[in-house]
């Protein structure tokens, strides 16, 4: 199976996960009792059953281990995710698993269709070329994305702070409360402007999780990257494939790592699908390095020296 076809998958089924997580009281905020869900439990600290009715010194500091533990340590936990995903996995969460980023890849999609680029706005050097020859079914495709998406993913969140049968039964009666019209119209504003005029430049310089998967990950001595093997680059046919799948806007031939890479493994499936099968010049690895060692480099499988300018490449490397 490709790649992309792994990603996909776990694109969808998160994306199907964030939906029914408050439906099934995996996680969401009651509004009614102003307490936290998790897993189906109230997740109460406990202050006031534990401190105000009983103050003495002793039952004090039971609380105070009580708080560490139900609000200080969650935190802690909740906060240090992203970290440690990315000293394991760089940015390998934004490329398989962000909803966000898939929303914004499904309209580059259409944008490239409908007019052979994948920003509204601008063109880029490495945007893939040409729209489809049959634009029709992909504009009315595009208009029917961008007014569902957003709508539906207002009713989705807003059930994160509403009970979502109540966000649901009030969609379906057409009658809002307040909050919940609110919520729905602005977290479908908020979707459809990063969706239509933000998106990668989102990933890139305003997401938190984005930015501590891409500091910790370029920190990490073990974190995975798309690594250039500078043997097999030899055969490299200047296709510039591997440059025009990237919608993070790589150029994963260079040996300098790049902090933008999502890992989304794209320039792997399009460089395999150039050269054949297993002998496309990028892979997976997890290293500091993104290219093999200079001693190896400058030597082919077969002995022979390969022809690259010392200079111009390894200047570049990461190590
Ligand atoms: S360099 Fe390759 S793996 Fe990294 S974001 Fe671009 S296409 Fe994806
Ligand atoms: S896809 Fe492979 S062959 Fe084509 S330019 Fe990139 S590295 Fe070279």
């Amino acid at each position: 199976m490709k790649i992309s076809t792994y990603r996909r998958t776990t694109q969808l089924l998160f994306i199907l996960l964030i939906i029914i997580a408050p439906f099934l009281d995996i996680l969401r905020i009651d509004s009614d009792t102003r307490s936290l869900i998790v897993f189906g439990k109230e997740w109460s600290i406990g202050l006031e059953e534990g401190f105000y009715l009983n103050q003495s010194f002793e039952n004090a500091s039971h609380v105070a281990w009580r708080f560490f533990l139900k609000a200080v340590l969650p935190w802690i936990t909740v906060l240090s995710i992203f970290p440690i995903l990315g000293a394991l996995t760089g940015r390998f969460f934004c490329g398989w698993f962000c909803p966000e980023g898939t929303l914004f890849e499904l309209f580059d999609f259409l944008t490239m269709k409908i007019f052979g680029r994948r920003s509204l706005f601008t063109k880029k050097p490495n945007d893939p070329g040409a729209p489809a020859e049959k634009r029709l079914p992909y504009i009315i495709l595009a208009l029917f994305c961008m007014i569902t998406i957003p709508l539906l993913m207002g009713v989705v969140l807003t059930g994160y702070f509403v009970n979502p049968r109540t966000v649901w039964s009030q969609v379906l009666n057409w009658e809002f409360t307040f909050g919940v019209k609110a919520g729905i119209i602005g977290v479908s504003i908020y979707i459809f402007i990063s969706a239509m005029i933000v998106r990668h430049t989102l990933c890139k310089y305003v997401c938190g999780a984005g930015l501590m998967q891409m500091l910790f990950g370029w920190a990490s001595p073990v974190s995975i990257r798309i690594k250039t093997d500078p043997v097999k680059l030899a055969a490299c046919t200047d296709c510039k494939s591997c440059e025009k799948v990237c919608f993070m806007n790589v150029k994963p031939r260079l040996f300098r790592k790049d902090i933008n890479c999502v890992n989304c493994g794209e320039c792997i499936t399009a460089c395999n699908k150039e050269l054949g099968k297993d002998r496309g010049i990028f892979s997976f690895a997890q290293s500091r390095s993104c290219a093999l060692p200079v001693k190896e480099a400058v030597k082919k499988q077969d002995d022979t020296v390969v022809n690259i300018k010392r200079d111009e490449c390894y200047e570049k490397t990461c190590r």
